[in-house]
């Protein structure tokens, strides 16, 4: 349930990573991973964020809880700008921000027992209290589905399903406010995915959480998020209420997307979009519209000016970055 108060900030932020070649390790080329992104999430809500592999999105999530800082931009948690990487403020915010990764496997270590994955972020935060981190761990593993036994086991013994559980767990150790969920369930059979997507709107619902959700499923994606910004080459092409982006999807890109999910009624089917080519290069994006060689309704102006975003419905939250956006709303 999303209440009014913005929580997350993100104002023009770009991530160019440089390329450099040479003896001299000369900057040669810059990877345009995140290019001017802007968008705020209020408290209790949950922000979808999806596109093709390689659009940015994993990187985006990543700078929002600190990892990255970016090339240019801010990022503020609860009124903190902690993009310019200052250590007071990264420390201010650190708590609060965590992320569930896509492979459970990989983010836990298999050396650790669950014990150990579960107390580390306790003992790294300076809390010494043994009895707070025995009741606070029983809780959570009471929260995710888990029992009391599994915590003397190692990573290699669970299932798919269970490791995320046990990743879940470990991302809420420290009480935070807000989650990037990475990807959470797409390294998972379909079976397990929907127990694992329950899961966390029972959490957000039981603990107030808010959740910037990233994921390339837009099934999964529409299941979760009150809102939905969809990338394209590091930039939002697309962004609406959830609902409305399904029903009234307005960039070509964002109805090839839609186009390519079955329909729940037996002999009914989309109409599919299929886009040719991959996506671009980040080191080099098309001149224009980024989209231009792959979209079925290129014309001229696409190939040189690049579209600014434009609202449509009634509300202003329906925002898409097209030339032609009116002609083509359904
Ligand atoms: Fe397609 Fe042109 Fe719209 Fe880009 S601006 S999505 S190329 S119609």
């Amino acid at each position: 349930m999303s209440t009014s108060e913005t929580i997350l900030n993100v104002k023009n932020i770009k991530l160019h990573f440089p390329i450099r070649k040479g003896i001299l390790r000369r900057i040669r080329n810059y990877v345009y991973a995140v290019d001017g992104i802007s968008f705020s999430v209020k408290s209790g809500e949950t922000l979808g964020i999806v596109g093709e592999s390689g659009c940015g999105k994993t990187t985006l999530g990543r700078t929002i809880i600190g990892l990255y800082r970016p090339t240019a931009g801010t990022v503020e948690f609860n009124g903190t700008d902690f993009s310019s990487g200052r250590k007071d403020s990264l420390k201010k915010i650190r708590k609060d921000l965590q992320m569930i990764f896509q492979d459970p496997y990989e983010s836990l270590n298999a050396r650790h027992s669950v014990r150990y994955i579960l107390e580390e972020p306790f003992h790294i935060h300076g809390e010494t209290d043994r009895e707070k981190i025995k009741e606070r761990i029983s809780l959570l593993l009471d929260h995710v589905g888990l029992s009391e036994k599994s915590l003397d086991k190692f990573p290699h013994e669970f299932s798919g399903g269970q490791r995320q559980r046990i990743g879940i767990a470990r991302a809420l150790t420290l009480n935070p406010k807000l989650l990037v969920c990475d990807e959470p369930v797409s390294a998972l059979d379909v079976s397990i995915q929907s127990q694992i997507l329950n899961l966390l709107m029972d959490l957000q619902r039981d603990l107030a959480l808010t959740y910037v959700f990233i994921s390339h499923d837009l099934t999964v994606v529409r299941h979760i998020s009150d809102r939905v910004i969809v990338m394209y080459l590091g930039r939002v092409v697309e962004s609406a209420d959830a609902d409305e982006i399904y029903r009234n999807p307005v960039h070509p890109y964002t109805k090839s997307l839609i186009s390519s999910i079955p329909v729940p009624v037996p002999g009914k089917q989309r109409e599919r979009i299929v886009l040719e080519g991959n996506v671009p290069s980040p080191v080099s994006p098309p001149r224009g519209c980024h989209f231009h060689p792959r979209c079925p309704y290129v014309k001229d102006i696409c190939r040189t000016e690049y579209p600014s975003c434009r609202s449509y419905g009634d509300n202003g939250n329906h925002i898409a970055a097209c030339h032609f956006g009116d002609s083509l709303k359904i």
